[in-house]
């Protein structure tokens, strides 16, 4: 799925589906993100169809977006979750995800939470640490249920990716080192309240390239064989999430060719696999819709100044990400080179720079491309910007699936003391 593949230019005009992008504009007030709800069946079909020869299930990553509708989509195909907070459970099970398919990942899991997933029934808690570990056997014993466990594992394998999204080295924050693991899991086995089921490993995000994957699978196989060895009844191997998409050029192995390695790193465990991918499920089927607000001739470059911003979608700020910028009504317009900003007060508040964009007048409609994993879903109101709403698009159907708030909803949150 290349950025352009759900939402191609038919006579000049960005469509989704059977509607033009401009068609949706004019009901609703750029910037606003639309998903193709197409796009999001196609890319788990993918999946499913990927992994059909082995026993594995799809736990859409839910930060990268935690749409109601997007979710309730998922849902629908038979997708479970991974989530990273009480509020990402909640937001799973309202869209209609079964707690059996739910696995809770995340390094600082607070009593409540554990609490909240231990009475749901979730599948797995895949534990980072010791003293977590000990606060699930504590809640688990004090329910009288029992927590089904994995450890995340850090295999210290290098993803290739961003720093900000490298997670599997021995110096980021995650997991439990590998050389570790066998104590750790002999601790768990004596634990009150906790059943060892699992491992689990999340080593990045965006990689391109397998070569990782195939280094860490093979490390957590071998880590397997010991920890049966030792007496541990493992059946779930949960291999995280990670590959990448195309924003540009990258040319990602195919999700067949993924699971071949991991049928290939894994499949004489005879483990479920349980996979947690947010980006390569959901990145490609959304957009970020803008208007020029202005076009300014600065002294040495021409800025097209947007209304979206990086409150909207923080990526290239955060990441230095590389999202495709392009003209929803190309016409016959010649290409010019832009720097593309939006309208907050920061310098980093850039889309991209240098960039060859369609000439553009104030007004004209611009797509920011790829942006349907953590888009929306890191949007803030910064500047006191309204969260730009969300759209859902199937056929020729379309829907607002999260509204803009109003000045009012922002404000009346905030409270002025009665002593002030
Ligand atoms: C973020 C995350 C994912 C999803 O990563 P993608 O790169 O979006 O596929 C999966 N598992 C865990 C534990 C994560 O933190």
């Amino acid at each position: 799925m290349t950025p352009v593949s759900y939402f191609p230019h038919k006579n000049n005009e960005m469509y989704v589906d059977d509607i033009a992008i401009s068609d949706i504009a004019k009901q609703v007030k750029t910037p606003f993100y639309c998903y193709s709800s197409t796009a999001i069946e196609a890319s788990y079909q993918e999946y499913k169809n990927a992994f059909s020869a082995q026993d594995a299930l799809v736990c859409f990553a839910v930060k990268a977006n935690s749409n109601q509708a997007v979710l309730a989509t998922l849902a629908k195909l038979g997708s479970g979750a991974d989530v990273v907070s009480m509020g990402e459970i909640r937001r799973a099970i309202t869209a209609g995800i079964p707690a059996n398919k739910i696995v809770y990942s995340g390094v600082a899991k607070s009593q409540e939470e554990i609490h909240y997933a231990l009475t749901l029934g979730i599948l797995q808690f895949n534990v980072e640490s010791e003293p977590e570990l000990e606060l699930i056997s504590k809640v688990a014993t004090s329910l009288n249920k029992t927590a089904a466990i994995a450890f995340r594992i850090n295999p210290d394998v290098c993803a290739q990716t961003h720093a900000k999204i490298s997670t599997g080295k021995a110096e980021n924050k995650f997991g439990v080192p590998i050389s570790k693991a066998r104590i750790a899991y002999k601790q768990a086995a004596a634990l009150p309240g906790i059943k060892v089921q699992g491992v689990d490993v999340h080593i990045g995000s965006q990689l391109t390239n397998l070569a990782p994957f195939a280094e860490a699978y093979q490390r957590i196989a071998e880590l397997v064989t010991e920890l049966r060895a030792d007496g541990h009844d493992i059946r779930v191997v949960d291999v995280g999430g990670g590959l990448g998409i195309t924003y540009l050029d990258e040319v990602i192995p195919s999700k067949q060719t993924y699971a071949d390695l991991v049928k290939t790193q894994l499949g004489h465990l005879n483990c479920k696999i349980i996979l947690e991918p947010g980006r390569s499920l959901l990145g490609n089927a959304g957009i970020l819709v803008s208007s020029v607000a202005f076009v300014k001739n600065g002294e040495e470059r021409q800025f097209l100044m947007l209304d979206a911003g990086m409150n909207d979608l923080i990526r290239p700020s955060m990441y230095d990400a590389y999202h495709q910028i392009i003209a929803v009504n190309k016409g016959t317009k010649v290409l010019k080179t832009y720097d593309v900003v939006g309208p907050v007060c920061e310098t980093g508040d850039t889309f991209a720079k240098a960039r060859q964009v369609h000439a553009s007048d104030a007004g004209d409609l611009i797509a920011i491309m790829s942006s349907g994993a953590y888009g929306a879903v890191m949007s803030s109101s910064y500047n006191t910007r309204l969260l730009a709403p969300e759209v859902m698009v199937k056929g020729s159907e379309f829907s607002i699936v999260r509204k803009r708030p109003s000045y009012e909803d922002i404000i009346k949150q905030d409270i002025i003391p009665s002593w002030l």
